[in-house]
């Protein structure tokens, strides 16, 4: 699948001396109606284009994030593992081409040191393991450590029903604690500029991303924030498992990214990239004063 034909050069944005690229984790479709949780229909259709089978486009945008000392992927697209049933039930719209995308950028997946997953969710951790030439399943970054909350990976030893139509075995295969996975309890620093922490609410263990470089700062909130039309607190997806938990957390977190202008990351979103918080007008209020929109070709801070 390496051979396959090249990917265009990835669209990217430099926060100091750190480089992000948002890389070709597969786009499929879903019922836009859960994706919007308690919204009206007659709401969240005037943001996003929706079929005639009540869909919207998901992308799924693994990020490459290139430090001065090391290369890290938060997330990892939906893989290459689907059978073709699964492939039809999620309207797979475009495949999973990570590897190719990091060799447009001049990277192979041996050269990626560090992988974090936000959660387990196949969306998520879907490309963490894929299908060689050979048919045999791989790790897809065999070089890097994995990096898991603790609350996460006991969810993917022993998932609960709910979790378990998401949460596939498959998705795990070779990753061992104390070798390539390491799991962390809460904030943990993984270079000096990339940062993770719990944040709950999506899932029990959903962790989130922050890159601070030359004074400018990024967050990658995953499901939290899946989209820019997810900005507001009481826009959770009904995918969350504790929606209770989101609100309140986007309520106390993202005032703090509109004080220091901090870029939001978006991985499911099939326009805007990215966009930078900014106070709005009503107290805590938080506006985009610039978002980075697909396609952009490179975007210096
Ligand atoms: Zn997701």
């Amino acid at each position: 699948m390496e051979t396959s034909k090249p990917a265009s050069k990835p669209p990217g944005l430099k926060i100091g001396e750190v480089e992000i690229f948002w890389l070709d984790g597969g786009r499929i479709r879903l019922d836009g109606g859960p994706m919007f949780g308690p919204v009206p229909k007659a709401l969240w259709s005037q943001k996003v284009e929706v079929d005639d089978h009540n869909c919207i486009g998901i992308d799924n945008s693994a990020m490459l994030i290139k430090t001065p000392g090391a290369n890290l992927v938060i997330d990892s697209g939906i893989g290459n593992k689907m059978t073709p049933k699964q492939q039809e039930n999620f309207k797979l719209e475009s495949p999973w081409r990570l590897p190719e995308s990091l060799a447009a950028l001049g990277l192979s997946r041996n050269e990626i040191d560090i992988v974090i997953p936000t959660h387990a969710d196949f969306d998520h951790a879907g490309g963490l393991v894929f299908r060689n030439a050979n048919g045999r399943l791989e790790l897809t970054f065999p070089r890097a450590r994995h990096i898991f909350q603790e609350k996460e990976w006991a969810v993917v030893k022993k998932p609960d029903r709910r979790s378990a139509t998401s949460y596939w075995p498959e998705n795990f295969i070779g990753l061992k604690e104390g070798e390539n996975l390491t799991l962390v309890d809460g904030e943990a620093e993984i270079t000096p500029e990339v940062r993770v922490f719990l944040t709950g609410g999506h899932t029990i263990g959903h962790q989130a991303v922050e890159i601070s470089s030359g004074g400018a700062s990024a967050v990658h909130l995953g499901d939290l924030l899946p989209s820019h039309n997810h900005l507001h607190p009481l826009w959770v997806i009904a995918y969350d498992d504790y929606p209770m938990e989101v609100i309140a957390f986007k309520e106390s977190f993202l005032p703090g990214c509109a004080e220091r202008e901090s870029w939001l990351l978006f991985y499911h979103d099939t326009e805007i990239l990215a966009g930078r918080a900014a106070p709005g007008r009503r107290p805590g209020e938080v506006i985009f004063s610039q978002t980075l929109e697909r396609p952009t070709p490179y975007l210096t801070e």
